[in-house]
């Protein structure tokens, strides 16, 4: 037997096969100056009853991202075994030890959830999780939501997002759970480096996959949170896996596109930037979007950002502080 073909070192005791609310932890081996044989606790729960359909629901990927972690573990206390058709299987903090110390990388290892699927069962901690993920809980997943936000340097329109897939069925079936979430906005996305992340690890499998980008900036926004909540129940009837429950009435959801990389506005100089606009509000291909000061020579003009597609200001950078190579605004089209 190779190393990898070895089972995860993570080990929990959650029996996934049995009906009734489970919340318990993954344990993932930690060994380190402090604690010789340590041990982190990661938080788990699943709720099960009978047969029907496994959603993977995710949060916390990167750590400082909060709207997601929030509305899962609300549906973890409130959602009753007996009015759930199937099985879902929650982790609020993916990232468990990025989600503590509030930053979206991991302190321990540096590492990025969504970059490093699909792990490695011995590599350090974030690899070693999305080894388990991939191993263990992909293979019981029919559906798998990610819920990301922002983080401390972005802010997006509430969303729910997925990606063009090259089957016609999976993709129509992945923009009806879109719509179904019911978020002001469904974006189908071209990312600008897939490499590593979850979503093509469940994409590649055929299963349906949909991620969110819900507020930003590191904060909890009222707002957004009620968009997470209200998602994970829509998409839980539309899966068939609410028995008795309606979806909530949302608005009528904006379908749209960032289709390539022409959409995402990056900084070509260190700075401090000034947007333009809000977001929502609408900019033109052509203009500025926004500039990059330069107060360290008065005599010299701001850069202006140019906007290379025209659309809707779907996604802004929040700090004011910008180095070269930084994306400080996203472009988003209506779905033609
Ligand atoms: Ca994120």
């Amino acid at each position: 037997m190779t190393s990898t073909s070895l089972p995860s070192r993570i080990s929990t005791d959650i029996d996934f096969d049995r009906d009734g609310k489970q919340i318990s932890n993954l344990v993932i081996p930690y060994s380190r100056n402090e604690s010789a044989w340590g041990s982190l606790l990661m938080p788990i729960a699943v709720v099960k009853n009978g047969a029907g359909p496994t959603l993977l629901l995710t949060g916390g990927s990167h750590g400082d991202e909060y709207e997601g972690p929030i509305a899962l573990a609300k549906l973890v206390r409130t959602l009753e075994p007996e009015n759930l058709r199937g099985r879902i299987i929650v982790l609020p903090a993916l990232n468990y030890p990025a989600l503590r110390s509030g930053t979206r990388l991991s302190p321990i290892d540096g590492g990025n959830m969504n970059r490093v699927f699909p792990g490695s069962r011995t590599g350090t901690v974030t690899p070693m999780i999305a080894h388990y993920v991939y191993t263990e809980l992909l293979p019981l997943a029919d559906v798998v939501l990610d819920m990301h936000s922002g983080g401390s340097s972005l802010e997006f329109i509430p969303s729910a997002i997925c990606h063009r897939l090259e089957n016609p069925d999976l993709m129509a079936k992945t923009l009806a759970a879109l719509t179904a979430f019911g978020a002001p906005v469904g974006l189908i996305l071209e990312e600008l480096d897939m490499e590593g992340m979850l979503d093509s690890a469940v994409e590649n499998q055929g299963k349906l996959f949909l991620s969110t980008e819900l507020g930003g900036g590191a904060t909890l926004s009222p707002v957004a949170l009620q968009v997470a909540e209200r998602g994970l129940q829509n998409l839980l009837v539309h899966l068939g896996m609410l028995s008795g429950a309606q979806p909530v009435e949302t608005p009528q959801t904006r379908l749209m596109e960032v289709p390539d990389g022409s959409y995402y506005v990056i900084a070509s100089e260190a700075g401090i930037y000034e947007p333009f606009y809000q977001l929502g509000d609408e900019v033109r291909q052509g203009e500025p979007i926004g500039q990059i000061h330069f107060l360290e020579n008065l005599e010299r003009s701001p850069q202006l950002l140019i906007a290379q597609q025209s659309g809707t200001f779907f996604c802004r950078r929040v700090q004011g502080k910008a180095e070269r190579g930084d994306c400080v605004a996203v472009i988003a089209r209506e779905l033609p």
